[in-house]
């Protein structure tokens, strides 16, 4: 029976240290978030993001445009933020409508502002064995869960089942820097069982129910970033839970797995940058 990682305490513990830090501070850091129309699930997580900044002390404002808002409107919405000295990190909630491409979008923002560590230059750093302003909040909340639970990356196996920009691929970056082989799979992967059970530490990031137990090698570490409905509208994520828990040797639930680290980890970022644009 595998150690349920218990993300909620972690980020938790997170959370705090920030409160301590930022209360010492003479001016507070400031998170400007953009939302584009009123997708219900950005709505939530854009809610859920403000209220932890509040909570620690770091002011926070939500700029909401309507879904018709063009890409040049959006452009200049974001110079603005940039030019606005008070205003200390971005982000944009994605997904943008289909009108407006995201990547015009996001290489608006000023690298030293990109709280979500997605522009060209920071991902380029990750890429290149620098240091970004900002490391993407989900893969760095993996790697956080990974190093409180002291387990051991360096010359392990780590499957990642999902290739996204804002997940998988940092991710693997990650897990590379830190020397572990990494085997990034998707949708196109053929035997997707086969290269899973090799996985010694196996993270998915989907939005589907995709590992099940056969897929799982006794007691590998299983880390689930997907968090979507089922059909009883119940939040849930990419692992079969209740039966690879018998055989992982660490997993992370969903809620409270993943998910808290991604906002402890935007926390964390919005109070970096802040001290970092100090200097
Ligand atoms: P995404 O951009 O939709 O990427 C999904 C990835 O899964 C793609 O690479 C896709 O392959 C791959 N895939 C789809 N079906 C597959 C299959 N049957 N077998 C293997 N691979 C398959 O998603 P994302 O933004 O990375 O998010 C993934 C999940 O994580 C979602 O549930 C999302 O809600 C969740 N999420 C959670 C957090 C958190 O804080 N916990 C943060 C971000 C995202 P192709 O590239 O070939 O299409």
């Amino acid at each position: 029976m595998a150690i349920i990682i218990d993300g909620k305490a972690v980020a938790e513990k997170i959370i705090n240290e920030l409160k301590q830090k930022v209360s010492s501070m003479e001016t507070k850091p400031h998170l400007a978030v953009i939302q584009v129309g009123d997708n219900p699930a950005s709505t939530i997580y854009v809610n859920l993001k403000k209220k932890r900044a509040e909570e620690i002390g770091i002011k926070s404002s939500v700029i909401n445009l309507s879904e018709a808002v063009s890409e040049k409107e959006l452009i200049n919405k974001i110079k603005e933020l940039n030019n606005d000295k008070n205003v200390t990190s971005i982000l944009v909630q994605l997904p943008l409508p289909k009108h407006i491409n995201a990547n015009n979008i996001i290489k608006t923002i000023l690298p030293e502002k990109d709280v979500d560590g997605f522009t060209n230059q920071n991902a380029g750093s990750l890429l290149n064995g620098m240091i970004p302003s900002a490391y993407p909040c989900t893969p760095k909340g993996v790697m956080r869960l990974l190093d409180e639970y002291n387990i051991k990356i360096e010359g392990k196996h780590a499957v990642i089942v999902g290739r996204s920009n804002i997940v998988g691929k940092p991710l693997a970056i990650m897990l590379l820097n830190r020397n572990a082989t990494v085997t990034i799979c998707h949708s196109k992967t053929n035997n997707l069982k086969e290269i899973t059970k090799q996985a010694d530490i196996l993270v998915s990031a989907v939005g589907k129910k995709v590992i099940f137990n056969d897929m799982v090698k006794p007691n590998a570490v299983v880390i689930d970033v997907g968090i979507f409905k089922d059909n009883y509208n119940k939040t849930t994520g990419d692992v079969d839970f209740e039966n690879v828990k018998e055989i992982a040797s660490y997993i992370t639930p969903v809620p409270k797995g993943v998910g808290p680290m991604t906002i402890a980890s935007l926390m964390e970022n919005t109070v970096d940058l802040y001290n970092e644009n100090l200097k």
